[in-house]
Parts: C-alpha cells; sequence; structure tokens
C-alpha cells in the first residue's frame, strides 16, 4: 500500500513538473486533477481490460424544445390530426365488430387510407398512422385483460396532440442543429440543451404539441447497456489519443448570461418541460427590487409602511439569492455529470471588476460561486476541471485556422478572422478556444500525440 502511494506521489509529481511554468493558481489546481486522473487510471490498470462486450441495449430518452416554422408547424398538426382521426375510426369499427361478433378485428390504417373522403391522409407520415393502429390495439388488449378501462374516443386538445413515428432506414436525423422527420418539410429547429446520448441510436421520436403551442420531441434512443465510466473513457483517450471518446466542454464567461460553451448555449436547463434560463430566472426579480427600492425611497423614513416596505424588499433579495443559488447548483450539477472535462478560463475577479467598471453584473452573475460549485461537484462526480492560463487569447484566436487576431477590440461582439473569414460570435469562440485548450493541456500531460 505505502509503496504505491509513493509512487503515484512521485509520477503526479513528474507530470505537474511539466506545468512548473504556468502561472501559480493554474499549476495547483492542474496537479489537483491530474493527480485524480492518475488515481482512476491506476484503478484501472489493476482491474483486466478488456471485458466482455455486453450486447444488452437499454432505452433512453431526451425530451427537447423545437422550433418548427410554418410549414413544418402545419404538417405536424395535421399529422396530429390524421392519427386521431384514425384511432377513433378504427375505436368505432372495432367496438362495430365487437357488438356483431363478439370478437377483436385488426384494421391497418390503408383501409381508411384507401376511402376516397379521407384520401388526404396519404399526405401525412405512415408510420404514425401505423403506430395509432399498434397503440390501439394495446389498449384493447389492455381493457380486455383487465389492466386499463375501455378505450375511449381521443378528444382535440383534450386527448395529448401527439404522434410517434419511427425510424426506418435514414428517414429520421438529428444534427446539432435539427431534426429531421419524414413529410415535415426542411430540417426542425431543435434546442439540444442536453448533449444527445453518446452512441445512442435513435429508434423513434415522439412529436407533442402543448396546450400553449409549443412543440416538443421525445427522442427514444438505443444505447449499450453499461455505459462506460469516465476511467474507462480517459483509459481510452490515453491509448488512442482520440478526444471525441470524452464528453467535453468549455465555458466562456460572458455577460449577461453569466457564459457562453463551447456549443454556443448559453446556461439553461430543463425541467418539468419547462425551459429554466438564468436571466429570466433572476433578472425579473431584479426589476422588481428596484421598483420596490424605489418605492420605499419615496416614503417618509421609519414609519411603519418604510419598515413593512424594508420587510418586503428584504425577502425579495432573499428570493433573488435563493433563485440564484438553486440555478447555480442546478447548471453545475447537469454540467458535472453530462461531460468528463470542462474547461474554464482561469479568471481573476478582483482584476476584471476593477478594469472593466462591470462590477455588479460580474459578481452578482455568480460566476466565482458557480466555478466554486462546480468544483467540488466535479470532484465528487470525479470528472475533471481545468482551468486554463488567464492569459491565454481565448477571444482573440480563431477557433477554425488558428488565427490571433491581435487587433480584436473588446467592444467586438463579432469576431471576424482576417486570414480564413471565419465570423462567429466572439464569447462562443472563445468558448470553444478554451475547450480546445483543456484538451491539448489533456493530451500534454499523458503525452498522447
Ligand atoms: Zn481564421
Amino acid at each position: 500500500m505505502t509503496k504505491n502511494k509513493i509512487k503515484f506521489d512521485i509520477k503526479a509529481y513528474a507530470i505537474a513538473k511539466s506545468f512548473v511554468l504556468r502561472p501559480i493558481s493554474m499549476r495547483e489546481s492542474i496537479r489537483l486533477d491530474i493527480e485524480r486522473i492518475i488515481r482512476n487510471a491506476l484503478a484501472i490498470e489493476k482491474t483486466p481490460y478488456g471485458r466482455k462486450k455486453n450486447t444488452n441495449t437499454v432505452n433512453e430518452s431526451r425530451r427537447y424544445r423545437g422550433y418548427p416554422d410554418m410549414s413544418q408547424d402545419i404538417q405536424m398538426s395535421k399529422t396530429i390530426g390524421c392519427c386521431r382521426l384514425v384511432y377513433n375510426n378504427m375505436k368505432s369499427d372495432k367496438d362495430e365488430a365487437l357488438k356483431k361478433t363478439g370478437k377483436l378485428v385488426k384494421i391497418l390504417p390503408t383501409k381508411y387510407k384507401n376511402m376516397e373522403e379521407y384520401s388526404w391522409l396519404n399526405e401525412v407520415d405512415a408510420l404514425a398512422l401505423s403506430n395509432v393502429q399498434l397503440r390501439s390495439e394495446r389498449a384493447y388488449s389492455d381493457w380486455l385483460s383487465g389492466k386499463s378501462g375501455k378505450p375511449c374516443f381521443k378528444k382535440k386538445h383534450v386527448a395529448s396532440d401527439s404522434y410517434t413515428t419511427n425510424v426506418v432506414g435514414n428517414n429520421i436525423k438529428v444534427t446539432k442543429d435539427g431534426l429531421v422527420l419524414p413529410k415535415v418539410p426542411g430540417v426542425i429547429k431543435l434546442d439540444i440543451h442536453r448533449p444527445l446520448p453518446e452512441n445512442g441510436k435513435i429508434k423513434s421520436v415522439t412529436v407533442t404539441r402543448e396546450p400553449d403551442g409549443k412543440w416538443y420531441f421525445s427522442l427514444l434512443f438505443e444505447l449499450p447497456e453499461k455505459e462506460e465510466t469516465f476511467s474507462e473513457r480517459i483509459q481510452k483517450f490515453i491509448e488512442t489519443g482520440d478526444m471525441d471518446v470524452l464528453n467535453h466542454i468549455g465555458l466562456d464567461m460572458s455577460l449577461p448570461y453569466m457564459y457562453v460553451d463551447s456549443n454556443g448555449h448559453h446556461p439553461s436547463y430543463e425541467l418539468k418541460d419547462n425551459i429554466i434560463e438564468f436571466q429570466k430566472q433572476y433578472r425579473g426579480l431584479q426589476d422588481q427590487i428596484a421598483r420596490e427600492q424605489r418605492r420605499l425611497s419615496k416614503m417618509q423614513k421609519h414609519s411603519k409602511n418604510y419598515e413593512a416596505q424594508c420587510i418586503r424588499i428584504a425577502k425579495l433579495h432573499a428570493k433573488a439569492k435563493h433563485r440564484r443559488n438553486d440555478f447555480l447548483h442546478q447548471m453545475s450539477s447537469r454540467l458535472s455529470k453530462a461531460y468528463d472535462v470542462i474547461t474554464i478560463e482561469d479568471l481573476n475577479m478582483a482584476a476584471i471588476k476593477q478594469s472593466l467598471n462591470l462590477g455588479k453584473s460580474v459578481s452578482d452573475n455568480g460566476w466565482g460561486a458557480f466555478v466554486t460549485m462546480l468544483e467540488y461537484k466535479c470532484r465528487r462526480e470525479g470528472k475533471l476541471l481545468l482551468r486554463v492560463d488567464k492569459w491565454f487569447p481565448s477571444s482573440k484566436t480563431c477557433s477554425v485556422c488558428g488565427h490571433v487576431h491581435h487587433d480584436l477590440q473588446l467592444g467586438d461582439r463579432t469576431y471576424e478572422c482576417p486570414v480564413c473569414g471565419n465570423v462567429m460570435d466572439r464569447d462562443e469562440q472563445a468558448a470553444i478556444n478554451i475547450d480546445n485548450e483543456g484538451l491539448r493541456i489533456l493530451k500534454e500531460v499523458f503525452k498522447v500525440a
């Protein structure tokens, strides 16, 4: 035991030594993180590698908000309507047959598609209609076996407005900016706030229109049963140098949303089908506080009203603080679970506040508190939080060609590369560079080519 420990410390020291020339804050935090990686890597070495390949799969669904354009909206609404019509027709036909013969009949959607008055059923996704058949059959068998009540008609807006379609060949595609569905024109814009599961094979999509008109897309993925652990992925990375085996993200502190990540997203998460955004959660209350504060200023000091108003304001402040912390906790937990390597810029908060005169926004947007949370949560999850040198020119470097654009001004929100012509949001570009720099450091640490 002791022997192992000494050996491990020496190894950690040897690797940490290559960082001696970096700024102190970074050197120390990287060293700590590296120690942990090595501990993980050593733990793997002890177990026989090359475990039996597991061919079992599990399904996992991810729900994303979508933003269809007018023509997509119309087509999907039409599909939902057609599904409802087919379902209800199947129900009345089945009920009738049951009454006459006492037997359940199997009905295919083609029965209705071939009817002249329903010929427009051919204009929507046939797989969605096939799923209606399956759903109807399940409803009847559940009813007859006593598992559930008698199937009822689906009423518009009462029953869920949704349909399900399956992957057949190449008919459904998910890319990083959208979803392609059969018979729906173009690419439906999706907000992929949570990364698509790694190694996930898409099986089906359920399209739902909520009563408020918002569209949601539930993607069902088939995944290998046992997900690889972080240690296994790191091991694979060391062996192959392939950084795609790691889930990685870079965050660039950015106002007013706290940060922009290397996928170009501001912090937000999904809770009970709502997208929670930092700005909305927090700024609304800030306005309210300002309003109550103005009201207070018009009151006579130390009057009863004045004191009641003070309490009201104090409560709002407490609520704002609570909401902010809740958001930061949610966000940091989700990131530390979803990603293996998170790279952030090592900012000197005091220096920024002074030099940019952005004091209030910088401190109350909670970046510092957020980083503290990320730190201990990454440690708890066994994940890696890397800090890159604060002098690393993250926003001046072109993420496409690597050109360093020294003339970029602080006020330039868009980066236009004079060499390769790449045009990108300044903060998103910085986040990508931070992510890349984190991976570069990892490669350096493990001497991976
Ligand atoms: Zn460039």
